[in-house]
């Protein structure tokens, strides 16, 4: 019975999805109950239908930091090419 544990001293989360900079998953070490963060910032039941939300944030999520790396690795290049210009 490892449900005791979380109804004595709560729920011990651990983050297990970083999803985007704003919204995580979480997994209770003790009895796996999985939490998310919803829009608002609140801590909500990870339903199969969060969990569906949270993997097309996290393709958008993954797209975005992609290109804005791709875009600075651009103007470091270009810098660089000035400077030795
Ligand atoms: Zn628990």
């Amino acid at each position: 019975m490892r449900n005791i544990h979380c109804k004595v001293f709560g729920h011990d989360y651990k983050v297990t999805r970083h999803v985007t900079y704003h919204v995580k998953e979480y997994t209770c070490k003790n009895c796996r109950r999985e939490l998310t963060t919803n829009g608002n910032g609140n801590l909500i039941e990870l339903t199969p239908k969060f969990r569906e939300i949270n993997d097309v944030l996290e393709r958008i999520h993954y797209k975005r930091i992609l290109r804005l790396n791709k875009h600075r690795s651009n103007q470091t290049q270009k810098k660089s090419t000035l400077r030795i210009a």
